[in-house]
């Protein structure tokens, strides 16, 4: 199951227990859903789960019987001679041009939380933290969209908002954010999941970088010997370290001994011993030696 279908499962499984939260809920079910007015009033969904949560609280609070179509989808259409009641009961005038969010539905603290679950239920998701972090609202108009993002702005979060296929998409791309709209919206289990993945990953890439960085650490120490190698060469063809200004000799035969340490090791390995950048500095000699002697 994907993590976008366990995050819908959970919240599924406690209802609110206050009347006023759980009208709230079905209200961002309802506007989430397939249509909010007298022409079209239904939910579309994949998931029994939700089906079942929707024609309960349709049935509980408003009294009204959904009419379900099952297939791929489950289509749960409120009847067309209830729609005029159900947008009155909502504070909503058939008459009007646009969906918008009503907040006289909100009566208790927690009731805009709810809501936020229902539209979730309705038209969210959620990208599986293994490879994205994106937790979107499909929202089907684009003036309750712009009431959406005011709502979770009050809430204290900064969503973004892009069209797509005449839907207004709002969307939270911050891993942090994410933990936190799904442990308001009740599904703590998923906010937990998604920290859990967040360390491993960050422990994984961790890792990488230092076995990449030691990589990189590792070629630099072999070029730098294969160069001194050569230098050398010229120079022990060209009468040996002997010939050398007295400091560059020890160091001249430490370095033939060793090609394959860094400068710092090879300074340790000098008597008294040096430091890597005095190393650095006498072996560009050695290398100007050579290039004259070649
Ligand atoms: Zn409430």
């Amino acid at each position: 199951m994907s993590f976008s279908a366990t995050t819908k499962r959970r919240l599924t499984e406690v209802l609110p227990g206050r009347r006023c939260c759980r009208r709230a809920l079905l209200y961002g079910m309802l506007q989430g859903g397939r249509g909010f007015s007298l022409r079209e009033m239904a939910l579309q969904t994949e998931h029994s789960e939700i089906s079942e949560v929707y024609s309960s609280l349709l049935e509980q609070l408003c009294e009204v019987q959904v009419e379900i179509e099952k297939g791929a989808f489950h289509i749960l259409t409120v009847p067309e001679n209830r729609r005029k009641k159900l947008l009155a009961d909502f504070g909503h005038s058939p008459d009007e041009l646009s969906v918008r969010l009503n907040r006289g539905n909100f009566h208790c603290d927690d009731c805009a939380a709810e809501y936020i679950r229902g539209l979730f239920l309705a038209c969210g998701a959620i990208s599986n933290p293994e490879t994205d972090y994106h937790l979107e609202f499909n929202v089907p108009s684009l003036p309750l969209s712009r009431d959406v993002l005011s709502l979770w702005e009050e809430l204290g979060y900064d969503a973004k908002c892009i069209k797509r296929k005449g839907h207004s998409v709002v969307y939270f791309k911050d891993s942090n954010v994410i933990e936190e709209c799904l442990t308001l919206m009740g599904a703590g289990a998923s906010a937990l999941e998604l920290i859990q993945i967040k360390m491993v990953k960050d422990i994984r890439n961790r890792s990488n970088r230092a076995a990449n960085c030691d990589m990189a650490n590792w070629s630099k120490v072999a070029a730098a010997g294969e160069q001194h190698r050569r230098a050398l060469t010229v120079i022990r063809r060209h009468g040996g370290f002997g010939m050398l200004p007295e400091p560059l000799r020890e160091l001249a035969q430490v370095r033939w001994d060793n090609p394959d340490v860094s400068l710092r090791e090879l300074g340790e390995l000098l008597d008294p011993p040096l430091t890597r950048s005095g190393v650095n500095h006498r072996l560009q000699k050695l290398c100007a030696i050579a290039e004259e002697w070649e």
